[in-house]
């Protein structure tokens, strides 16, 4: 078994978790948590979404956010792109994005219940979103949600999820992210799911980059980690004091915490460039912000200290 040396990981928390989180935190102090979030290590930030204002209040000062964030420039800053209009949007402030984010669901029900169109009416509205932002010079990834399980149909297999991939890929997707939405995944169905996705889709010919989106829902979010290292998954997403949820199931935690993986990882000798105690202090702030206590562990326990 050969681990990857370093990982690469992308910090969500600013667009995942703000979604996701019950309050509206102010402009400022989000501008201010993404510039220091953007001077711990992290090389890749997600930083808003250009959604409907009246359906995720949350994010509806996305245009504000991008303009006042001071980012230094090794660090990639990225936003989520719902669709045609969503892209338009962000395009009005191109010179301060380099990535966008599409996304679509693997089930059905729940592509319906997101964004109330079938997956193939999705997926022909994000082929005209890819092809133009690559047009546009930004660098493209596709999540698919729900790729591990969804909570309305149970077992998604994993064929339609690769055909979704290919698709996308094919579209102009130069980075597929696999989500577990709900936390429903274990680590032998992760190392499975990726070692055949590895199989089909990273050739050296086409080189599209895999990632793991892992939501620590039943509290299964590192070991869902570990198994995607093995299958050789070196791309993780996560957000900085476990921010974030889903609305299914009700009051269930979202993404596992970016200080929780960055532990981890450093412990095992892996490389993520991410300096803890810099992330820590983000963490810190947020649940300060927020005025309440966080999921995160690391945030409670600390950095391991080896005297
Ligand atoms: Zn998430």
């Amino acid at each position: 078994m050969s681990l990857p040396a370093t990982v690469s990981v992308r910090e969500v928390g600013p667009r995942d978790g703000f979604q996701n989180e019950p309050e509206v935190i102010p402009t400022a102090q989000k501008v201010e948590l993404i510039d220091a979030l953007a001077r711990t290590g992290v090389k890749r930030l997600e930083v808003t979404s250009f959604v409907r204002p009246d359906v995720i209040g949350q994010l509806a000062d996305a245009a504000e956010v991008l303009e006042r964030i001071d980012v230094p420039g090794d660090v990639a800053v990225g936003v989520l792109v719902p669709n045609k209009r969503g892209l338009d949007a962000a395009l009005e402030h191109r010179t301060k994005i380099d990535e966008i984010n599409v996304f679509l669901s693997a089930s059905e029900t729940h592509n319906q219940k997101n964004v109330n169109r079938s997956i193939k009416e999705s997926l022909a509205g994000l082929v005209v979103v890819l092809g133009r932002a690559r047009e546009e010079g930004l660098r493209c990834e596709a999540v698919i949600s729900t790729a591990f399980g969804c909570p309305y149909e149970g077992r998604v297999s994993p064929k339609s999820v690769l055909h979704l991939a290919q698709s996308l890929h094919f579209a102009g997707a130069q980075e597929i992210g696999f989500g577990d939405t709900t936390g429903m995944a274990n680590p032998r169905q992760v190392r499975e799911f990726f070692t055949a996705m590895r199989q089909h889709l990273k050739s050296p010919a086409n080189g599209v980059q895999l990632t793991a989106h892992f939501h620590n829902t039943r509290g299964q979010g590192l070991a869902n980690v570990l198994a995607a290292l093995e299958a050789g998954v070196d791309s993780f997403e996560s957000s900085f004091g476990e921010l974030g949820g889903c609305p299914v199931p009700p009051g269930a935690t979202g993404n596992i915490a970016t200080e929780d993986l960055v532990s981890m990882l450093e412990e095992m000798g892996i490389e993520t460039g991410i300096d803890l105690d810099a992330l820590l202090a983000c963490a810190r702030r947020i649940q300060e912000i927020l005025g309440r206590k966080l999921g995160s562990h690391t945030l409670v326990a600390g950095p391991v200290e080896w005297g």
